[in-house]
């Protein structure tokens, strides 16, 4: 199968491009805005250095749209490039599966939930975003991306299927990329102070990259046209226990403190499974600590 990545050297596209190049043709476009070469480096890829708010036409079975900056400290580094990712970007990757009849599997994300009224997230849930806030360019845009997927579905017949992605970890990430999980590990490593911002009573849910990577590929295979589905490891934990687990698996003595909690930092977060369970059998396999130990030991290496 011939398949095409967009942000195919970011984190999680990658992984994509490491695990779908063992059985396919894989193409990677990149703008490389906050991918990197060298996180594909040795893998059989074909690297094209563009930007998807350009057209392009590119022959493809299948499209991962996994293009955007997706760290806060990132998007709102480059609020108008990740508007633009996600509409006219959005855009011409719907444009290109038009064309050569592609499916594609469009990267969302929990951030459409905004800070979410209502616990554990079922997809049915339309969200509390606040539309002129600082995460408004990563939050409205993957908003307007769903909803152009939904209408060229709708009005085309795209075939699309939307993950919506939440917290996720592991290797490739960059280790400046604002996340709490690079700045912990790092912090803890080098027995920095480790900043929780707020009281650390905030929760979020972590699923390791190799299980998140295996439910996108199970979204291409089983996931229905025109639906959307929560994907990430229910697990919920406050950031204070994740500090404290990072420093156990680290085997460090950083102490931690507090900074302040950025503007409209989620209170809670936890994604309900059961769709992506009952309709692809999906599931992760990976708990935090066993995630953390491997993450762990590559960053060793960057930090
Ligand atoms: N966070 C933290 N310390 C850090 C970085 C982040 O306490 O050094 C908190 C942040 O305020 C948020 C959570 O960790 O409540 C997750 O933040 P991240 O930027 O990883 O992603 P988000 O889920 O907010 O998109």
């Amino acid at each position: 199968m011939k398949i095409l990545i967009t942000g195919g050297s970011g984190f999680i596209g990658s992984h994509l491009c490491r695990k779908l190049s063992e059985n396919n043709e894989v193409i990677c476009i990149d703008n490389l805005l906050t991918g990197k070469r060298e996180n594909i480096k040795g893998l059989d890829v074909e690297f094209v250095e563009k930007d998807i708010t350009s057209p392009f036409d590119i022959k493809a079975d299948l499209i991962f749209n996994m293009a955007s900056p997706a760290s806060p400290v990132f998007y709102q580094r480059y609020p108008l490039e990740t508007l633009e990712t996600n509409s006219i970007g959005m855009k011409n990757v719907l444009e290109n599966a038009k064309r050569h009849r592609s499916r594609v599997v469009q990267a969302s994300t929990s951030e459409v939930y905004g800070d979410p009224k209502i616990h554990p997230q079922t997809e049915d849930y339309w969200g509390n975003v606040n539309p002129v806030g600082p995460r408004s360019c990563y939050d409205e845009g993957k908003r307007f991306a769903e909803s152009l997927c939904m209408n060229y579905k709708m009005k085309y017949g795209v075939d699309v299927v939307l993950a919506r992605i939440f917290n996720t970890y592991g290797s490739n990430m960059l280790k400046d990329d604002g996340r709490v999980v690079p700045n912990f590990i790092c912090q803890a490593l080098k027995n920095e102070k480790m900043t929780v911002y707020g009281n650390g009573e905030q929760t979020r849910s972590f699923c390791y990259v190799d299980d998140l990577v295996n439910g996108l590929m199970l979204l291409s295979e089983k996931g229905r046209g025109g639906e959307v589905y929560n994907l990430g490891n229910p697990e919920e934990y406050t950031i204070l226990q994740l500090a404290e687990e990072v420093k156990r698996v680290c085997n460090s003595d950083s102490e931690i403190i507090y900074h302040e909690l950025p503007e409209d930092d989620p209170i809670k977060r936890k994604p309900d499974i059961s769709k992506i369970k009952s309709g692809t059998g999906w599931e992760p396999k990976i708990g935090l600590n066993e995630g953390l130990k491997i993450t762990v030991e590559w960053f060793r290496g960057v930090c």
